[in-house]
């Protein structure tokens, strides 16, 4: 056996392991069955190299030529597919299927053409390059892309220049005078070898996005309240964190409101625990609907709730506090058993701490239930 076969042997064996575990990740995680299309992907693309060692074991050398030169363009194509899906990523199929006809259309031009020569050379991998530039493009339009997906997209960038430079570095090196030969020549091992770092360093890069995919899945598990969909504690400290720190770099205000339900006790002891829970699911419902858009809400206990909003004083925030106590009096009136909120409301003071702040309009909401409740009070700054 050549060194390009057996190398060729191990990324039919490197491509199969990758498929098999993208596919029982996605088995085992419901959540991520848009995964079996990197199965699928890594399922084709291991095609590739089998059909490379079939061309120059058996007779059919035109059938195995064309079955492997399909079969990477479907791979790197495919790809780019499931990482849309996976992603969601709106694209058309039109744009790979257009890619994978042209490619398989230049390649049969190019066909018993003059190989090594730079129009061949390039005609062939022109469309593997353009498959990569595709995922590119994809990643590119993933909604708030995170770093890793830049990452990616960065990665195919570099896939897709290869590509281009391998048709430089067969001319250079020779790719063998025919399909046969391929297998025999330096540019084969070179571009085995390349192939499957590419390889490796794709299926990597796809491992970490699922893994990443997993983790954000269960942080938002983990930080979100499972009565009333909304933040937990644990979530409104995170993000409210975050929101404090920004305010503090950008030199912009932040205010907070907290609300608690007025005499919710009697609410339990005489409609029982089950209303409860839908009297807090109801207000849940109603801090949606009546916060800022760009207010963090959160249920922060039992029913206690928070609102903290980003580039606004304490007057607007307590205005919206104020339409909150309000929205729960008119609720009231279509038969629910919402008595009223009392909130406090106090606005982010740069150099405090997260609690101090939250210290503050606790003692604003503390004056609202000892004036007699029903009221929102406000912190002066
Ligand atoms: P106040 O006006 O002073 O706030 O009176 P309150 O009765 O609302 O007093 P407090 O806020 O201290 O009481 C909260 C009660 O809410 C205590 C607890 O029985 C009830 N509670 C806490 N979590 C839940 C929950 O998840 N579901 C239900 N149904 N009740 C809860
Ligand atoms: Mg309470
Ligand atoms: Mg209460």
């Amino acid at each position: 056996m050549t060194g390009a076969i057996f190398s060729m042997a191990v990324n039919v064996g490197i491509a199969l392991l990758f498929a098999g575990s993208f596919a029982a990740l996605a088995l085992v995680f419901r959540a991520q069955r848009q995964a079996l299309w990197f199965a699928l992907a890594y399922s084709v693309g291991a095609l590739t190299p089998l059909s490379e060692i079939l061309v120059r074991l058996t007779p059919y050398t035109t059938l195995f030529s064309a079955t492997s030169y399909a079969t990477s363009l479907a791979a790197m194509l495919l790809i780019g597919h499931a990482f849309a899906r996976f992603c969601g990523v709106a694209t058309t199929r039109g744009i790979p299927l257009t890619i994978f006809v042209t490619g398989l259309a230049l390649r049969a031009a190019i066909w018993g053409g003059e190989r090594d020569s730079m129009p061949y050379e390039l005609f062939f991998q022109l469309p593997l390059a353009l498959a990569c530039a595709w995922t590119v493009v994809v990643m590119t339009r993933v909604p708030r892309p995170a770093p890793l997906y830049r990452f990616v997209a960065g990665y195919f960038v570099l896939m897709s220049a290869f590509f281009i430079a391998k048709a430089f570095l067969a001319v250079a090196f020779g790719s063998g005078p025919t399909a046969k030969a391929y297998a025999g020549s330096t540019y084969a091992l070179i571009s085995q070898a390349g192939g499957a770092v590419m390889m490796l360093g794709v299926g990597l890069l796809i491992l970490l996005v699922l893994v990443k995919d997993v983790t954000d899945r269960s942080r938002g598990e983990a930080e979100t309240d499972a009565l009333t969909g909304i933040a937990n504690r644990r979530g409104f400290d995170r993000r409210a964190e975050q929101a404090l720190k920004r305010a503090a770099d950008e030199g912009q205000p932040l205010s907070i409101a907290l609300f608690d339900l007025d005499h919710f006790k009697a609410i339990n002891d005489a409609h029982g625990h089950d209303v409860g829970d839908e009297v807090i699911a109801a207000f849940a419902a109603i801090l949606k609907r009546a916060a800022p858009s760009s207010a963090l809400i959160a249920r922060t206990g039992g029913e206690e709730f928070a609102i903290l909003v980003e580039q606004t004083t304490a007057e607007p925030c307590r205005l919206s506090a104020e339409a909150i106590r309000l929205a729960v009096l008119t609720e009231r009136e279509g038969g629910s058993p919402i008595i009223s909120v009392s909130g406090g409301v106090a606005e982010f003071r740069p150099g405090e701490t997260l609690a101090e702040l939250v210290r503050r309009a606790d003692q604003q909401l503390y004056r609202a239930k000892g004036a007699g409740r029903n009221l929102v009070y406000r912190a002066m700054s």
